[in-house]
């Protein structure tokens, strides 16, 4: 495929903020790429040469790309520096400066995307002496070929700053609108260029209006008729042009159905292009194979909300499986033979950065094929207490002296799940056998490895006390687990159910704000707050910009605590205003954290407004005393 018409898409993406449109102008891209050009596509579509899971970045600096603009226009350094300055994007500066060589040479060849990518690919992998001047002439051949509009996309791409707003979602329909059959209520064929289109008043194809009550007609087509959604999982809908289902309900779960098909293997693979190729070449049936894959991380589980044990109970069932809920970090353990991998919640590899898990599951997990979820939490090495979660952030992040990290911060695993062992894959298998066969495996070392604490139970007392002991020992609260549920990679199912105490509520002053962006740039958006100290000074425990409404009638909006503001501000500079402390608003939040950025040194994770309190004066805000109190409750941590 031609680089242009990628570029002509990520152009029309631009033009548009409608979902539909950009699913609709994605979906006809897949559909008319070859199939070797399919996996390259889904990868420049979101602005990558590597699949997520895949840890390799482009890794160019900026002053590469100005050089490389250099060599393809003639331009100096100095001036392109200048451009820059005054566009403030390097990918305008090099379509701008392209386009005024291009006056006086014409282009030499027309780019494929192949080459772009290829190009862009050697650029991350060349290494060593000399590497720099080959990375810059990589560049600057593309940008030689390169058409003005093709300049600053291929330029964006490189930095890895696309920005063309399309999100995994849409790609995920766009995949099911171009390769699977359509569905009867969900497309409609436009009567003027015969286009299928969602439910749209206007063809977004040739912008006439559709009827979209009009009878449509199928003639010609392959039509499968179901009565039930059920019914498409026994058929090879391969060939088949049209669904059609005896009611719209079941032509809506038809559809939900293919997205669900395409969802789940992108939650086992997290890998779009190789998805695209399977579902082009072997149908809905392709995707019904995917395996899972050691060593390259699947999306985890999410669990949902519950106010109490009873609810819990009520969401999955009795008996349940009752866990402390560590205060830690979530790693997945991937064994295959030799090879051990593991990544964080955000499919990160931090397999370096702790040698000291490798070894201790290499050790004590008896099985050389497997992938495990885990909960991982700082173990204090003189008293042996359990540390909260900060305390061991700084290990996931650091990239030198690990091993000396590793004693000063020692860690413990806590595996809870297992999604494949001894290359059997456990994602359908109820939550009671996977349990069962991690407990088979697992070989406990005292302070280094074990499975979660868990307590079988259909009786709320004994609920109640192990959620108080799980409390006692410093952990967040408890999760509790359906027993017969499968795993579900990437969905908040309520399969298990996270059970924690309920935070306090602080009343907090706001003493300043930031001016808003966009749609809300008339608008005061986010709010310092602050508490009071026993001297009455106020003193700033974070930001809040979540829980205030657009409109007014919905509660408390942007627009009137912007008014109340105004008259208050005392100073401003640049986007940031100080406003005298009048006003009061009840916060919610998920935790009380130490924080070396505000003055407290306290901060609040996930505030959230409740409420405007305009009847409580400034000095009757939560003190410093109050969130001290509450950061000890919570942190209040017994012996293991
Ligand atoms: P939250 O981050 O509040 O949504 O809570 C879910 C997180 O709790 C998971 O992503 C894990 O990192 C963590 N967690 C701690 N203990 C467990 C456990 N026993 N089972 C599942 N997740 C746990």
């Amino acid at each position: 495929m031609k680089y242009s018409y990628l570029v002509e898409t990520y152009q029309k993406f631009e033009d548009t903020s409608k979902r539909l449109e950009k699913t609709y102008y994605i979906s006809e891209l897949l559909r008319n790429s070859k199939i070797d050009d399919l996996p390259i596509i889904m990868l420049l579509l979101q602005g990558r040469v590597f699949p997520k899971w895949d840890e390799r970045k482009i890794g160019v600096a900026s002053r590469l790309i100005v050089k490389a603009i250099s060599i393809a226009t003639g331009m100096t350094v100095d001036e392109i520096d200048g451009e820059w300055k005054k566009a403030g994007d390097l990918g305008l500066v090099a379509g701008k400066l392209i386009a005024k060589k291009k006056q006086v040479a014409l282009f030499s060849s027309e780019l494929t995307v192949k080459k772009v990518y290829q190009n862009i690919l050697k650029v991350s992998e060349v290494e060593g002496h000399g590497s720099v001047d080959i990375k810059t002439k990589l560049i600057a051949e593309l940008l030689t070929s390169a058409k003005p509009i093709e300049a600053r996309y291929i330029v964006r791409t490189v930095l890895e700053e696309l920005r063309v707003g399309v999100g995994e979602g849409s790609i995920r329909d766009a995949i099911v609108w171009a390769f699977f059959p359509k569905v009867c209520d969900i497309f409609f064929r436009c009567g003027s260029c015969g286009e299928w289109m969602p439910s749209v008043d206007k063809c977004i194809n040739c912008e006439k209006t559709i009827d979209l009550k009009a009878r449509q007609n199928y003639k010609s087509l392959k039509v499968f008729e179901i009565d039930d959604v059920s019914e498409l999982e026994k058929v090879d809908l391969k060939g088949c042009d049209i669904i059609i289902g005896k009611d719209y309900d079941v032509n809506r779960a038809a559809y939900n159905w293919l997205l669900q098909q395409v969802q789940e293997a992108i939650d086992i693979t997290n890998d779009f292009s190789k998805v695209a190729v399977i579902v082009k070449e072997k149908g809905v049936k392709g995707l019904q194979h995917i395996a899972l894959e050691t060593c390259k991380p699947l999306k985890v589980m999410l669990y949902q909300k519950a106010k109490d044990i009873e609810e819990a109970f009520e969401a999955v069932g009795k008996p349940a499986c009752l866990e402390f809920k560590y205060d830690g970090f979530r790693l997945q353990l991937h064994r295959n033979g030799d090879k051990i991998k593991l990544y964080t919640r955000n499919l990160e590899d931090v397999t370096e950065q702790f040698p000291d898990v490798a070894k201790v599951i290499k050790e004590h997990i008896n099985s050389a094929n497997y992938i495990l979820d885990s909960e991982v939490i700082g173990i204090d090495p003189k008293t042996k207490k359990w540390l909260p979660f900060q305390s061991i952030s700084q290990r996931i992040k650091r990239k030198y002296d690990i091993h000396e990290l590793v004693k000063q911060v020692p860690v413990m695993v806590n595996v809870f799940d297992a999604m494949q062992i001894n290359n059997e894959n456990l994602l359908k298998t109820p939550f009671e056998k996977r349990r069962k066969l991690i407990a088979s495996i697992v070989k406990e070392v005292a302070e280094k490895l074990q499975m979660a604490k868990q307590l079988v139970t259909d009786n709320p007392d004994k609920a109640e006390k192990f959620y108080k002991e799980a409390l006692a020992k410093g952990n967040e609260g408890i999760m509790v687990k359906s027993l017969s549920a499968p795993y579900k990679p990437g969905s908040r199912v309520g399969y298990g159910m996270k059970v924690k105490p309920v935070m306090e509520t602080l009343d907090l002053v706001i003493v300043g704000a930031d001016w808003g962006e966009g749609k809300r740039s008339n608008w005061l958006s986010s709010f310092t707050i602050a508490c009071v100290d026993d001297n009455g000074n106020f003193l700033e425990i974070g930001k809040v910009g979540t829980g205030f409404k657009e409109k007014k009638e919905e509660g408390l909006s942007f627009a009137e605590l912007t008014e109340m503001l105004k008259p208050l501000i005392i100073s401003e500079k640049g986007k940031e205003v100080r406003v005298k402390p009048k006003i009061v608003i009840e916060i919610n939040y998920e935790e009380i954290q130490k924080s070396p950025t505000y003055s407290s040194r306290y901060a609040l994770r996930f505030p959230r407004l409740i409420r405007l309190r305009i009847e409580k004066p400034p000095e009757e805000v939560s003190t410093l005393a109050q969130v001290e109190e509450l950061y000890g409750g919570q942190r209040e941590r017994g012996s293991k």
